[in-house]
């Protein structure tokens, strides 16, 4: 399992999560999604199956929760059991609980990579469900801005931790230029430039990629079809991203 983490909502993390997924998937992986952000399940919406109401089924005099399905990727999302409305009562305890049915209990069959999708920040919260998870490598997601502030050290730091002890693959840079349609070969570095490799380089971690920032990305979020399936300028950074992630993760 791959944790995908973010110091700060608004990042990216996500959309990261589903457009990996879907890489992977093309790469001839079975992959699954545990959206596990409590304070705001995107997965469903990123892959259009909103309504889905999971079934539940006995096997071996257990009761077992069936995943929903789109594009070969299996998902299960906190989305699927609580309200749009209700998110933000549901923080702390009563939150977790629910996950940690969600994560015990889905009927995943079976799986080459299981990305979770965690909820921002480090606080305790995060800390418990980590200890649910059994995550074998941990992925950062920070946009330029946000890569500089201390949150995004206590996010290494929180894995890194000697009770935790979760190897951390690398950052991921989202959002990282932005290039106009009309001057392709011009990036623009909106928000400054080469700040996730010097944090990598400081922290001791790989830098994984660097993702521009493309319209197709955003829309293939709001309209349920990942990016990287129907925009072929999207797939190669997420391919790269892919890449190094399976050369570690699987030795
Ligand atoms: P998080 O999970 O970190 O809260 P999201 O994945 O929901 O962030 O992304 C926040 C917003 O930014 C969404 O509207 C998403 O479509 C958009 N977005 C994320 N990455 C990109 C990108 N590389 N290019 C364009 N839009 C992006």
């Amino acid at each position: 399992m791959i944790a995908i983490s973010s110091a700060k909502g608004g990042v990216g993390k996500s959309t990261v999560t589903a457009n990996l997924a879907v890489a992977l998937q093309r790469m001839g992986y079975r992959v699954g999604i545990l959206d596990a952000d409590i304070y705001g399940p995107s997965q469903p919406k990123m892959f259009g199956v909103e309504g889905y109401l999971p079934d539940a089924v006995q096997e071996e005099g257990t009761d077992r929760i069936v995943p929903a399905e789109s594009m070969d990727i299996r998902l299960m999302s906190i989305g699927f059991f609580i309200k749009p409305t209700d998110a933000l009562l549901w923080r702390g305890a009563m939150a977790v609980s629910a996950l940690k049915q969600m994560i015990h209990q889905t009927k995943w069959g079976t799986l080459d990579f299981l990305l979770a999708d965690l909820p921002p920040g480090t606080g305790d919260v995060h800390l418990s469900i980590i200890g649910e998870l059994k995550i074998d490598s941990a992925v950062i997601v920070s946009t330029p801005q946000q890569v500089a502030v201390a949150d995004v050290v206590r996010g290494v730091e929180m894995f890194r931790n000697e009770n935790v002890n979760i190897p951390v693959a690398g950052i991921i840079e989202n959002m990282a230029w932005f290039t106009p349609e009309e001057l392709p070969e011009n990036r623009y570095y909106l928000f400054g430039k080469g700040g996730a490799r010097r944090f990598a380089e400081e922290n001791g971690i790989d830098l994984l990629g660097e993702i521009p920032i493309i319209q197709s990305i955003m829309e293939g979020a709001d309209t349920g079809t990942p990016s990287v399936s129907i925009d072929a300028r999207v797939e190669p950074y997420y391919r790269e991203i892919a890449d190094r992630i399976v050369d570690k993760v699987v030795k």
